[in-house]
């Protein structure tokens, strides 16, 4: 009989991700899935470390799924992700039930780990089975062993073998979908505890990836996110070694063999040309004009065709970019690829040079505007959103008040707010945490309503313009649908027909501080490009109207508008998620 398994997830897009590949990989070992932890045989959880909260999270929640194996203690238990690489010490004293102990890193190797508790398992089985149970070497009678205690550890590697990935996949969606195209982070920033949990950063090769978003294709699927703690900085460390390097690598082959160098806007360009269908045998640069062209991947250790996939109609995401590595050969990237959203999700932190510098973010408040004028450039219609962090040890009025003004000149689509709270572990957290908590919460509340006065303006200034919408789920009531529009604008149409996964164009009628309402206009196969390059969005009556700054990010942990209902959609929000990867 088969094994099922049972795996919840705290956390970010990453950890939803990694938990897809968990549960493909054990699927293919012939495990099902139990969609309740009573009915499993082996319970996963896949743990966040980015807030103190979300680990008390998962530690109470394997407290409560211990006591399972009072009655049944065969269970397996184990808690994966960054809390294991982390707190693997406190894991086994807090809770003495759990089984595993496995780190990010060594998610590939959950197979191998729950084969070899089973292995050491039926040995203390034979162990007790021939009367060699505890004591007896002094006399005393053997006393058989209570509960099969095992403790597997794995929590050691610098990074992920992303070449050794066993078989095996599994999706929950059917319209949107993730794929990794990095993992770990070599940055240092002072609050951030991702680069101990998740180790250097290592990119997967190009082909893989584009290999995977065809299949996904394939199997009807319309729009790809991108996933990394950086993805500006992919193509630094392939897993054979090869890669740019870092920062000075990438600008030394830019000035001697840019055709040679891939990093994240090439890989971008790469994956629309695929897209696009234009793909073919190796005759020219990936830059050449040409309607078929090469794609010679160069720095993943290999280099080959890739072969023309699918019509248009995919839409390809990505994040977390962090502003340092956002350069201008990723604007234009972003210009150049229709397929490419016109949506980024660009973490400013703070708005005060000083505490930038505390935090180690490695750009002024000066330069990081500079990008974003020059992003809405060269892609008028980007829909931007952020990260924010109040209350960072040291912060004064002045520093806050620095952070207001870059808000009103960025103008976000969205802005995710963060109280700070240190990370044991983190440079920062060597600092006093000064700043009281009613200031913290203050700043925040002021912040949280400048962005909701700003978002409203944005939203209003949607109503009336002509947007393509991917239907993602079910609206609440019956006939609604919940779809996003190219800058990832969420969006409710009404239709008494089936409309999940079809992309349709829309009006907007209405537009409020959370939610937009449209109205449909039919179904579009594919996204329409105005010959200048422009964006998709018009004004009712006024075809080929830009509207600036385009549409705007929904907040991922606010989960879906009201209006738009619980909704057992793609990518449900994990307990205690972030909304992206942590920057
Ligand atoms: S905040 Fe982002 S860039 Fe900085 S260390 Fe953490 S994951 Fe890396």
């Amino acid at each position: 009989m088969s094994k099922t398994i049972f795996l919840q997830t705290y956390g970010c897009q990453m950890n939803v991700r990694d938990s897809e590949e968990v549960l493909g990989m054990l699927r293919a070992q012939g495990y099902e899935i139990a969609e309740e932890p009573e009915a499993a045989d082996v319970i996963l959880l896949n743990t966040c470390s980015v807030r103190q909260h979300a680990e008390e999270r998962a530690f109470g929640k394997m407290g409560e799924l211990s006591v399972l194996k009072q009655e049944r203690p065969d269970l397996v238990l184990g808690i994966i992700g960054c809390m294991a690489k982390l707190r693997q010490a406190e894991i086994f004293k807090r809770l003495p039930r759990v089984d595993l102990v496995a780190g990010p890193a060594e998610l590939y190797d959950l197979p191998y780990l729950l084969a070899e508790i089973q292995e050491q398992r039926q040995q203390a089985e034979l162990v007790q089975g021939a009367g060699l149970g505890v004591g007896g070497n002094n006399g005393l009678p053997r006393t058989p062993n209570p509960e099969p205690r095992t403790r597997v550890i794995a929590v050691d590697r610098p990074y992920r073998p992303l070449e050794k990935k066993p078989a095996g996949d599994y999706r929950r969606d059917r319209v949107t979908a993730f794929v990794t195209i990095m993992e770990g982070c070599d940055k240092a920033c002072t609050y951030c505890i991702v680069p101990k949990t998740r180790g250097q950063e290592i990119s997967r090769p190009a082909e893989e990836i584009i290999e995977e978003i065809n299949r996904l294709v394939e199997a009807g699927y319309r729009e790809v996110t991108l996933l990394g703690q950086n993805v500006n900085s992919y193509g630094k460390r392939f897993p054979d070694g090869s890669g740019y390097k870092g920062p000075l690598g990438r600008l030394r082959l830019l000035e001697e063999d840019p055709g040679a160098l891939l990093d994240f806007p090439q890989l971008l360009r790469l994956i629309d040309a695929s897209i696009q269908g234009l793909a073919g045998p190796a005759t020219a640069p990936p830059h050449a004009s040409s309607p078929r062209r090469t794609i010679a991947v160069v720095g993943s250790g290999r280099m080959g065709a890739l072969a023309p996939c699918h019509p248009p109609g995919l839409r390809i995401r990505f994040t977390t970019s962090h502003p340092f590595d956002a350069t201008e050969r990723l604007f234009a990237a972003m210009r150049d690829c229709p397929s490419v959203c016109e949506a980024l999700h660009l973490p400013v932190q703070s708005g005060s040079n000083r505490i930038l510098r505390a935090m180690r973010r490695g750009y002024t408040a000066e330069a990081y505007l500079r990008k974003i004028e020059r992003l809405r450039q060269l892609v008028p219609e980007v829909s931007l959103s952020t990260d924010i962090i109040v209350g960072f040890p040291g912060e004064t009025d002045e520093d806050f008040e620095a952070t207001v003004r870059l808000m009103r000149e960025a103008r976000y689509d969205n802005a995710y707010i963060f109280k700070y709270s240190p990370r044991p572990g983190t440079d920062a957290a060597a600092r006093e945490d000064d700043v009281p908590q009613e200031a913290k919460e203050e700043r925040n509340q002021v912040l949280l309503k400048l962005q909701e006065e700003i978002t409203l303006a944005r939203h209003r200034a949607l109503e009336g313009c002509l947007v393509e919408i991917l239907v993602e789920q079910r609206g609440r009531f019956e006939g609604q649908w919940f779809g996003r529009t190219r800058g990832h604008h969420g969006v409710i149409v009404e239709n008494p027909e089936d409309l999940l996964g079809k992309l349709v164009q829309a009006t907007i009628t209405r537009g409020t501080a959370h939610t937009l309402f449209g109205s449909l206009h039919g179904a579009a196969d594919h996204r329409a490009r105005r010959p200048d390059g422009g964006g998709e969005v018009r004004r009712r009556g006024g075809a080929g109207a830009v509207v600036g700054g385009g549409d705007r990010l929904l907040r991922f942990d606010a989960g879906l508008p009201e209006d738009a209902g619980p909704l057992a959609g793609p990518h449900p929000r994990p307990a205690g998620a972030s909304p992206t990867p942590p920057h």
